[in-house]
């Protein structure tokens, strides 16, 4: 019975639909990535989905059944806020949580001193810790790496490839693009529904941006940002989306700048900011 199986799932405040008609599945064994820009839809979606929020329409099935306090215990969950208790050390967090789903507590080692002391990155491996004791066929990760150093993500990122290839079901809601590339499948949301899906390549696929080399990249830079329009800087190349080539030329060479015009691909970030507006 498939993990996570939504269909048509639609959540509205108001008349405002935060979620509207995602379908989603989740496979045993494998890593979906939940990608999105900030108010996307992706813990809306991660709420109905654990049945601590009620859809406004659609339907969700976990093993093949709604989503109830009794199938919480095949699920783990990570919140964005990370659920634990700042004023428990690591030990005894992990133990409610032990306590909580009837679990063996690992009794690996963790640091002593209060949750709420200990680094970010400390925390966030605590709350992997309590959402995996019980060994949980399903995991539910709300941006689990948020805040934490680069080593520590590489760390945690490992841990979850790990309870996949034991089996596990995985969604993670992601903000980091390096980190979307890890997992098996991506699905895009924005504004509320899924506006892309598949592999990496899939989702960028045939996307393009305007790069823009130039000696004079400051001023190249200066003269293209306009407030209409999306530009970045990778190292000093300029890179400008949603714009044809030669209207970037045209402006370049009327302001007498030399350049490079050329269309490259887009990276992941550019296609999320150019489906996402
Ligand atoms: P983030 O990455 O910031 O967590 P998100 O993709 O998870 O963003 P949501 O938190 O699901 O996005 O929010 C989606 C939209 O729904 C936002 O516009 C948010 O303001 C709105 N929203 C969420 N919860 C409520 C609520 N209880 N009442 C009214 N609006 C809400």
């Amino acid at each position: 019975m498939r993990p996570v199986a939504a269909r048509g799932v639609t959540r509205l405040f108001g008349s405002f639909a935060a979620v509207d008609g995602v379908d989603l599945d989740v496979a045993a064994g494998e890593v979906v990535g939940l990608i999105g820009a900030n108010g996307a839809g992706k813990t809306t979606l991660i709420r109905m989905l654990l049945g601590l929020l009620q859809p406004t329409a659609g339907h969700i099935r976990l093993f093949g059944e709604p989503p109830t306090r009794e199938r919480r215990h095949r699920v783990g969950y990570v919140p964005q806020n990370l659920g634990l208790y700042r004023d428990l050390t690591a030990n005894e967090n992990l133990e409610f949580w032990a306590d909580v789903f009837s679990a063996a507590p690992d009794d690996g080692a963790t640091p002593d001193g209060l949750i709420g002391e200990l680094p970010l990155g400390v925390q966030r491996r605590v709350a992997f810790l309590a959402a995996i004791e019980h060994d949980p066929e399903l995991l539910i990760l709300d941006e689990p790496t948020s805040g934490v150093s680069p080593l520590a993500r590489a760390g945690l990122w490992d841990m979850i490839r790990a309870r996949a290839e034991a089996g596990a079901a995985v969604l993670v809601s992601t903000h980091y693009m390096d980190e979307a590339a890890q997992a098996d499948r991506l699905v895009l949301m924005a504004q509320g529904v899924v506006a892309a899906h598949g592999s990496l390549s899939d989702i960028v696929a045939g996307r393009t941006a305007v790069e823009v080399v130039a000696d004079r990249w400051a001023e190249a830079f200066e003269l293209l940002d306009r407030t209409d329009r999306r530009i970045a800087l990778a190292g000093r190349a300029v890179r400008v989306l949603a714009e044809p080539p030669d209207v970037v030329a045209g402006e370049l060479r009327r302001a007498g700048i030399e350049a490079t015009v050329r269309v490259v691909p887009a990276t992941l970030d550019e296609t999320m900011v150019v489906i996402g507006s």
